[in-house]
């Protein structure tokens, strides 16, 4: 039941409809780091996958939704030991914030979101199956996958031969330069902080996290493997080669890939220090929204140039839009109605969405239609029917079209995020007095707080949904 989507498959390297498995529908997207901000460009990649997501659920598919979080790394590391602070306590503080932008901008959260750090014994016992099926050698108590024995590896990134034998440079004591750590031994600079393992103390390599993870939370052959393209390789060959070579069976279904988001035509990133965050945005004076239409105006697979003027233009449009709704909304006078169970008015624009995802085309759909509406001669209940649309489109883009100029949840302020800021602070200190008195100060100014699992949550007070 339900639409048909068609998406574009990096493993296939061709557009195809994606099949409605009757077992879960698994959907696995490589989450971020946390020792710092995230960037615009790494939100590019997870508001791509997040609008996946919402078309999937919008077209009747039943997507179980799981990004991690990579909390054991170099720069993790590094960063706890500069603040002084546990690994725990560091990550802890930058996932809070992560979880901070992903909410303001409209990300919906994952079904799982699992850490690495909780998930020892899951990668150790991936790791000794590798070991026990010779897929994986230890080596001065550090462990490397070898491609040698694995056939199969470069099927995604279709590199040749020697473009995969130049790996990722890690590991001088490898058979073949073109082995993966699975396993590092601790080194001084780690300081304490290493797991213990059979093969002494250390900790797990990157690539194996995502294979542990989503075999616990998927299983093999599960619908979707998602990420930005930058880590086609050697990130999800390696996670292939991992997964495969352990179970024998099928990774994922299918790939997703995002490209880039650029700035004067170089991809942006921490190393080319040429990146903008969430909060770099708000400064400029921007509302997150008016960020999430900038990153998603552009088709996923074309790399987009950031620029100023792409958040004016974003701005403009979503003003123009939220105008067209308004109108709707006066000449239907009534409580705003429900989303809409199915597309017809704005059918056109939801089915260039079915197609590989295509939001530019969806949003030429969008202003010819807004330009050549004619709301005052609609009748009432045609006026409630379009804005019943308007919200089920507002659900698969995650942009906020009929409220008013912004949804007010979308726009937590400064001084909102600074208190909720503030006061988990407190409550990681067990100062309570403080955290109640933050509470309510957040109740006055109109915000509600939950603590959940992950840090906390904000929704706006007295506002339907
Ligand atoms: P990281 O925290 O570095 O592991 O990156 C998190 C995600 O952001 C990964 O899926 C990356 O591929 C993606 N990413 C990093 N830089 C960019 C960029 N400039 N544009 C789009 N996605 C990016
Ligand atoms: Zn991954």
């Amino acid at each position: 039941m339900g639409a048909e989507l068609k998406l574009y498959d990096t493993m296939a390297r061709s557009i195809t409809a994606v099949a409605k498995s009757p077992k879960r529908f698994g959907v696995y997207c490589c989450g971020p780091t946390v020792y710092n901000y995230a960037h615009i460009g790494n939100f590019r990649t997870f508001i791509a996958v997040d609008m996946l997501v919402r078309t999937l659920k919008l077209a009747g598919y039943d997507p179980f939704f799981v990004r991690n979080i990579t909390d054991i790394d170099d720069k993790t590391i590094t960063g706890s030991q500069t603040k002084g602070q546990s690994l725990e306590e560091f990550t802890r503080h930058w996932t809070d914030i992560f979880h901070g932008d992903c909410a303001a901008l409209q990300l919906l959260e994952p079904d799982v979101e699992p850490r690495a750090a909780g998930h020892l014994a899951e990668q150790i016992e991936l790791i000794e199956k590798l070991i026990a099926n010779g897929t994986a050698y230890e080596k001065n108590g550090s462990v490397y996958f070898r491609i040698g024995a694995w056939p199969n590896y470069g099927r995604l990134s279709r590199l040749s031969e020697r473009e995969l034998r130049a790996g990722d440079g890690e590991g001088s004591e490898k058979e073949n330069s073109g082995d993966f750590v699975l396993w590092k031994a601790a080194k001084p600079s780690d300081g304490d902080i290493f797991y213990g393992s059979p093969w002494g103390n250390g900790r797990p390599g990157w690539h194996i996290e995502c294979s542990a993870m989503s075999l616990k939370y998927l299983g093999t052959n599960f619908a979707i493997h998602a990420g930005g393209v930058d880590l086609c390789f050697p990130h999800h060959e390696n996670e292939i080669a991992q997964t495969e070579a352990a179970t024998g069976e099928t990774m994922a279904q299918r790939w997703f890939h995002v490209a880039h988001l650029q700035i004067g035509g170089e991809k942006m990133s921490k190393s080319l220090g040429n990146l903008y965050t969430l909060n770099d945005i708000r400064k400029m004076g921007f509302e997150p929204p008016v960020l999430r239409y900038a990153l998603l105006s552009g088709h996923y697979r074309q790399p987009l140039n950031f620029t100023d003027d792409s958040l004016r233009a974003a701005e403009k449009a979503l003003g123009r839009i939220a105008m067209h709704c308004m109108a709707l909304r006066e000449q239907f006078d009534g409580d705003l109605p429900p989303m809409a169970e199915k597309f017809e008015i704005l059918e056109p624009l939801w089915n260039e969405l079915l197609d590989d995802l295509h939001v530019p085309r969806a949003f030429g759909e969008l202003f010819t239609h807004v330009q050549r509406s004619d709301v005052k001669s609609l009748s009432k209940v045609g006026a409630a029917q379009e804005l019943a649309e308007w919200r089920r489109l507002e659900f698969a883009l995650g942009l906020p079209f009929t409220g008013g100029k912004y949804e007010p949840e979308t726009a937590i302020g400064d001084e909102v995020r600074k208190l909720a800021e503030e006061r988990q602070i407190a409550r990681n200190e067990k100062n309570f007095a403080k955290s109640d008195e933050l509470r309510d100060q957040l109740e006055k100014l109109g915000w509600h707080i939950e603590d959940g699992p992950d840090g906390y949550r904000l929704s706006a007070i007295g506002r339907k949904k």
